[in-house]
């Protein structure tokens, strides 16, 4: 059974596609919670965790989480989208972490569509979970913004980091890319050598680094040290583009 939390139209605010008119799907679930990123009051409540909190606490947002029992689901959702756009958008599929169903039939079946129809698809995933390209080979046409966790996501290693479903990842597909979130503690500890450790095999791949921060105030905190890091070490700066227009509104 997949979960969906919400879609939206808007333009991708990270990454690779930055600026681009994008349908997002956001999916319910994840395999990692993050604690270290932030902390928000929620009905009264202190929960700690990313800016996909909704995403990924299903007792405090029960509401939000549809279940999707078919695949013509999604597409009637995306087809609404298209309804007074005159070009195909990308399609961005998150979460929370999406390839928690990559194996799911709706999922997949959805995938396949999007691929099938031309759309540019990229799923967002903090590529912890290893897919079998041969048995499921429409992902081989996927971009996956992979961003994987650093130290400062409070997670352990072993639970944060799989190499073997990076290596996947980069092996069946083109345009994949890293994305990595930083602020200044990190920075000043072991960013460095914690990226190294997990892009340095595919010096082919491009190194994203984008600031922590899902309001104005953190971000600008975060933007100029990141922006000064990625000009030491060669990688791309991404802001959160979404957060400099629309600071925290929902959906953007
Ligand atoms: S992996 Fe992503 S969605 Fe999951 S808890 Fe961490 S930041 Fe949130």
């Amino acid at each position: 059974m997949i979960y969906l939390v919400e879609h939206f139209y808007s333009i991708q605010g990270e990454g690779k596609f930055i600026g681009t008119p994008s349908v997002f799907f956001r999916f319910g679930g994840c395999n990692l919670k993050c604690p270290s990123f932030g902390e928000y009051f929620v009905k009264g409540k202190k929960v700690f965790g990313c800016d996909s909190v909704r995403a990924v606490n299903r007792k405090l947002f029960e509401g939000d989480w549809q279940k999707i029992e078919s695949s013509q689901t999604l597409i009637d959702i995306l087809e609404d989208h298209l309804q007074n756009l005159d070009f195909k958008p990308h399609v961005v599929l998150t979460g929370g972490e999406p390839l928690l169903y990559w194996n799911d039939e709706v999922f997949y079946t959805f995938v396949q569509y999007l691929i099938e129809n031309g759309f540019i698809v990229t799923i967002e995933t903090n590529a912890t979970i290893k897919i079998d390209f041969a048995k499921f080979p429409a992902y081989k046409d996927v971009i996956f913004a992979m961003a994987v966790k650093l130290s400062n996501s409070g997670d352990p290693y072993e639970k944060r980091v799989n190499k073997e479903a990076i290596k996947a990842i980069v092996e069946n597909t083109a345009y994949s890319f890293f994305k990595f979130t930083l602020a200044r503690g990190i920075i000043e500890f072991n960013a460095y050598d914690e990226i190294v450790d997990i892009v340095g095999e595919y010096p082919e791949v491009e190194v994203f680094c984008m600031p922590l921060g899902d309001r104005l105030d953190i971000l600008r905190k975060n933007d100029k040290i990141v922006a000064e890091f990625c000009l030491l070490h060669g990688f791309i700066y991404s802001d959160r583009l979404q957060v400099r227009l629309w600071n925290r509104e929902r959906m953007r």
